[in-house]
């Protein structure tokens, strides 16, 4: 069946301008990581993103290694825009990263110039787009200057091939070294993506106070800790969850009965306000000012259809954040800094 989409796609999503620049981005946004991969269903593929656009989400997140096999979620993308969304190229905000390992030798890892670049090339085809809106340094690299990942980015936009640069898992002093770098180039720093969710609240030490500073917007992954801050878990760990999953980093020894238990607590609160675990675990993450959108993974269409209601109830009182915190205490999930590389 041809795709048209939804007329009234725009009537409820919220749009929050990231950062200090023009670009609005959806607060809901989807991530491709898992489940669009070369492994993974096309049509349940299609249907997720077409059913997310329909929804008013327009910001889609790639990097070169989501698959698997790395590159395919871009592939699958592509072939969703060729057939589907190429009318509307100019509603989608298209984002991809380069970083992490992606091909043997010196040149397919980290963050040199040689990297970045040959790898934007490489996404655009997988792609079939000739620039993507955003594309990101993935992660920081100790051992290559920063003005060489950052000269990467600026050039990667000077050359049309990415109309605004972003830096994705930078600790808050080298993202403010890394803004002011790209400030002084000519080509400021959009966004920051960074791991933030109610189980792991490290961008609180100080990377949400540089963002705030220089004007960055902050996109949020993984805010539902990858499902387990969803009903996803409460009873048992189904088959057909990221848990369950061989591909996947989420193990079934995460999902403990002392975590279940506080997940279970915080249904609760959840309910009486009205909201799934998961859509209050996104809310709770869209309440700081500095988050422009949260970035949602999804299995199903239906998980996409909740989550963009989590923002019928945005506010918090201060007696709900207590409980919530009360549930939680210290426990925290924070795992290795970025689960990708154990995908590529
Ligand atoms: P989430 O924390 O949103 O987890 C998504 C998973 O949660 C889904 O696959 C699904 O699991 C489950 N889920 C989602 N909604 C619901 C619901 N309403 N009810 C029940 N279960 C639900 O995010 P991801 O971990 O997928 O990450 C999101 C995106 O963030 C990625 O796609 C990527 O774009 C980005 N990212 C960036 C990183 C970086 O280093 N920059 C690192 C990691 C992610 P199930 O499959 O079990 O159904």
């Amino acid at each position: 069946m041809p795709y048209t989409a939804d007329s009234r796609r725009y009537d409820t999503m919220t749009f929050k301008r990231c950062g200090e620049s023009g670009l609005m981005l959806p607060t809901v946004s989807l991530g491709l990581w898992h489940n669009f991969g070369e492994v993974n269903v096309y049509e349940n593929c299609r249907a997720i993103v077409l059913r997310a656009f329909d929804l008013g989400i327009t910001h889609f997140d790639l990097a070169n290694n989501y698959g698997p096999p790395p590159g395919s979620a871009e592939r699958t993308f592509g072939r969703i825009l060729k057939t589907d969304l190429a009318p509307y190229r100019d509603e989608l905000v298209i984002s991809t990263k380069a970083g992490y390992t992606m091909w043997p030798g010196p040149y397919g890892d980290w963050g040199s110039r040689k990297y970045l670049l040959a790898s934007l090339d490489q996404s655009l085809k997988r792609l079939g787009i000739d620039y993507v809106d955003i594309f990101y340094s993935h992660r920081y690299d100790p051992e290559t200057p920063l003005e060489e990942t950052m000269g990467a980015l600026e050039a990667a936009v000077r050359q049309g091939k990415a109309l605004y640069a972003g830096i994705s898992n930078y600790g808050p002093e080298t993202t403010g070294n890394a803004a002011a770098l790209l400030r002084d180039m000519g080509t400021p720093c959009l966004i920051h993506q960074m791991r933030y969710s109610l189980l792991d609240r490290r961008p609180e030490e100080g990377l949400l106070d540089v963002l705030g500073e220089k004007g960055i917007g902050g996109i949020a992954f993984t805010p539902l800790a990858q499902g387990l801050l969803t009903d996803r878990y409460l009873h048992d760990v189904p088959d057909d969850s990221r848990a369950a999953d061989r591909y996947s980093f989420l193990s079934r020894g995460s999902v403990t009965e002392d975590l279940v238990g506080k997940m279970k607590a915080l249904n609760r609160i959840a309910g009486e306000r009205g909201q799934t675990l998961a859509q209050m675990a996104l809310a709770w993450v869209l309440k700081d000012p500095r988050i422009t959108s949260v970035l949602i993974g999804a299995s199903r269409v239906e998980q996409v259809e909740q989550n963009v209601r989590a923002l019928g109830n945005p506010g918090f009182t201060a007696d709900e954040l207590g409980r919530i915190d009360n549930v939680l205490g210290d426990t925290r999930i924070t795992g290795v800094d970025s689960p990708e590389e154990m995908l590529s």
